[in-house]
């Protein structure tokens, strides 16, 4: 191996996934433009989707079930709100949903998502003698007619079920709750798994105007005064504000380099959810993959091994025990190698590695910030007042110095003022959240 091409093919490389402070200022006002164009019937990368409600009191009481269609799961939980700001979860099940289910039929999957409730309740002794309120949170880009109902736009992540896309997708879970016998069982709120994260974590913070999802996917949503929801037909108070479901994975002015190229074309979607693809746990590991097998193929890494890294071999939560690794030898990383068959590698070799999972985590995480940031300043110009961000997410809470990299991104773009942003964790937001909105809207529709 030439030491020059190597060392100038790196150099290349990384340049390649930097984000330097002045291409995180350079994406706010193509940002603040997509929302803009967004709240307008115009419409563009950012689908800006009306949530139908706005924040919570933290008064709202009572207990819920919630039902939290994720990417990779499909959550009930029974939440208890107890008027004070507090939201405890009494009861979680997790249902892992099966590939089949998710590449079926959409009939088969509300099916699926039923079967799954009734377990829930037969196990957890839910009474069925009365009508109950059920808040569904529903992780994937819909556009909603009202607070319990809404027609799912396209899939994203990794569904494809046949036949849902254009539907309500409320009619079509009530359909499968009344062939199981839950007709007791009544959807009263739908929400996107951001605006739930956001109530989370507004039911206890009234700062909080701005919700994240960093997991399978990526998405946030924000409080946004009604006058400038340009599209929403009238009938509001001029002092109205309403949550937006920003949809921001599909931002689609994010300079691209061949690795993002290529992944893309392997998707189930592509030329869609361009931002997604570089932040969230469906796509960073794949992004790390391709790079190794491009520095395999050039011979940079593993020549004595013969090692062929195929289309899922390496994840995000590899990434994740990859970068937490501080061994003086990379022990961990010696250990993950060795199971996906890579037997001689070099201390050099695992120390690369880990700089390819570095670079494209710290890609994720500033891209995430000049988001967040975008979302603020486009809410509040001079960050002259506190923001809560609640996030909810596996990816944010486990990947090593994901959450870190965010907050220092934010102090480079607005030095001490950064202060003024606060990024909280909301865990199981997205699914305690949802239970609140069923509590407003259940509060909504019995006030005259
Ligand atoms: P969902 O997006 O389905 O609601 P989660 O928020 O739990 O679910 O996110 C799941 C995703 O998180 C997985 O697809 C995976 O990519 C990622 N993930 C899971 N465990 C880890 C981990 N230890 N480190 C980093 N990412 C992880
Ligand atoms: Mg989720």
């Amino acid at each position: 191996m030439e030491k020059r091409t190597y060392s100038s093919f790196l150099l290349k490389l990384f340049k390649s996934f930097d984000v330097t402070t002045e291409m995180m200022w350079g994406l706010h006002p193509l940002f603040h433009e997509e929302m803009k164009r967004g709240l307008t019937d115009k419409g563009g990368s950012l689908k800006m989707l009306p949530a139908f409600v706005d924040r919570p009191t933290g008064k709202e009481k009572g207990t819920f079930i919630a039902l939290d269609l994720g990417g990779t799961n499909f959550r009930v939980l029974k939440v208890r709100l107890d008027g004070n700001g507090n939201a405890r979860v009494e009861n979680v099940e997790r249902f892992v949903i099966p590939s089949v289910v998710m590449h079926g039929t959409g009939t088969q999957m509300f099916n699926f998502i039923a079967k799954s409730i009734q377990k829930f309740v037969v196990n957890n002794k839910v009474d069925t003698t009365k009508t109950k309120k059920l808040g569904f949170t529903f992780s994937f880009p819909m556009k909603q007619l009202d607070i319990e109902n809404g027609i799912l736009v396209t899939w994203t992540k990794d569904f494809s079920a046949s036949g849902v896309v254009g539907k309500n997708v409320v009619s079509m879970l009530s359909d499968s709750l009344r062939q199981f016998g839950l007709e007791v069982l009544h959807i009263n709120a739908l929400a996107n798994d951001t605006v739930g994260t956001f109530a989370a974590g507004a039911y206890k913070d009234p700062k909080c105007d701005v919700g994240i999802i960093f997991g399978t996917g990526t998405n946030a949503c924000y409080r946004e005064k009604i006058v400038n929801i340009k599209k929403l037909a009238r009938g509001y108070h001029k002092k109205d504000h309403m949550i937006i479901n920003i949809e921001w994975g599909n931002f689609d002015k994010l300079p691209l380099n061949e690795y993002d190229l290529k992944l893309d074309k392997s998707t189930k979607n592509p030329r869609k959810q361009r931002m997604e693809k570089m932040i969230s746990g469906m796509y960073l590991g794949e992004l790390a993959r391709l790079v190794l097998s491009d520095l395999i193929r050039r011979k940079f890494i593993f020549v004595n091994s013969k090692a062929k890294f195929t289309k899922g071999a390496l994840k995000t939560t590899n990434m994740s025990l990859i970068e937490s690794d501080r061994s003086k030898d990379l022990i961990k990383i010696k250990g993950f190698l060795e199971h996906a068959g890579i037997l001689k590698t070099t201390v050099s070799d695992r120390n690369l590695l880990k700089e390819i999972c570095m670079m494209i985590s710290s890609r994720a995480a500033r891209v995430s910030a000049a988001a967040i940031s975008s979302v603020i300043t486009w809410m509040d110009p001079k960050l002259s007042k506190h923001h809560t961000v609640a996030i909810d997410g596996t990816l944010y809470e486990r990947y090593p110095g994901f959450s870190k990299r965010i907050t220092g991104a934010l102090k480079e773009l607005h030095g001490g003022r950064a202060k003024r942003i606060k990024l909280t964790k909301a865990k199981d937001g997205s699914g305690t959240g949802v239970a609140i909105i069923a509590a407003v809207a259940a509060k909504k529709k019995n006030s005259p």
